[in-house]
């Protein structure tokens, strides 16, 4: 199977979730993800990446020994371990650093920050509220960080209800083109 055959499989299986209580299923998050990302004219590895930030979500095997390794199943961690098998840090470390994008935006931009939803705001709380200074400075040293925000916004905006976009099958292409080639 290759890595588009098992990305379109996932998003098939699973991807029929609604994507927390949005107007917008898992796969037509994704898909309008990756749409602004291509219409942002990037590199066809942040397109991918776009695509499949939140495949952790629609991961079901977990490895059982993931609390010893000290791992909480933390969907962005989840997405990482099962992309860094198949992409470079190019697609899996935005993605790993999608959810600190948030907390780095809060930070940083004002106007991002009076944007977010109720929700969004809530969750927001729960994942250690807006960064400090000092994060800030760390994030910022990430070889992807500016990648990861990107990707944020595109997440941000990927809640529209029956945007019309391309289809999954569109992309088998580009994550081929992507895929880490272990020769
Ligand atoms: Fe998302």
């Amino acid at each position: 199977m290759s890595v588009g055959d098992e990305i379109v499989d996932i998003f098939e299986k699973r991807g029929a979730g609604s994507y927390f209580g949005e107007p917008v299923s898992q796969l037509e998050h994704a898909l309008q993800a990756a749409y602004f990302a291509e219409q942002a004219q990037v590199p066809e590895y942040l397109v991918v990446a776009a695509l499949v930030h939140d495949i952790g979500h629609l991961l079901e095997e977990i490895p059982e020994d993931i609390a010893e390794r000290g791992v909480d199943t933390k969907h962005e961690e989840l997405g990482r371990a099962w992309l860094e098998k198949r992409f470079g840090p190019e697609v899996y470390e935005p993605v790993r650093l999608h959810v600190d994008a948030k907390r780095y935006l809060c930070a940083t931009d004002q106007t991002y920050l009076d944007k977010l939803s109720p929700a969004s705001r809530l969750s927001l709380k729960l994942q250690g509220g807006p960064m400090t200074e000092r994060e800030v400075t760390e994030f910022e040293r990430h070889r992807f960080c500016r990648e990861a925000v990107r990707l944020r916004v595109w997440d941000d905006l990927a809640k529209v209800e029956g945007a019309q976009v391309p289809a999954l099958s569109y992309y088998r292409g580009v994550i081929e083109k992507v895929v880490r080639r272990f020769v």
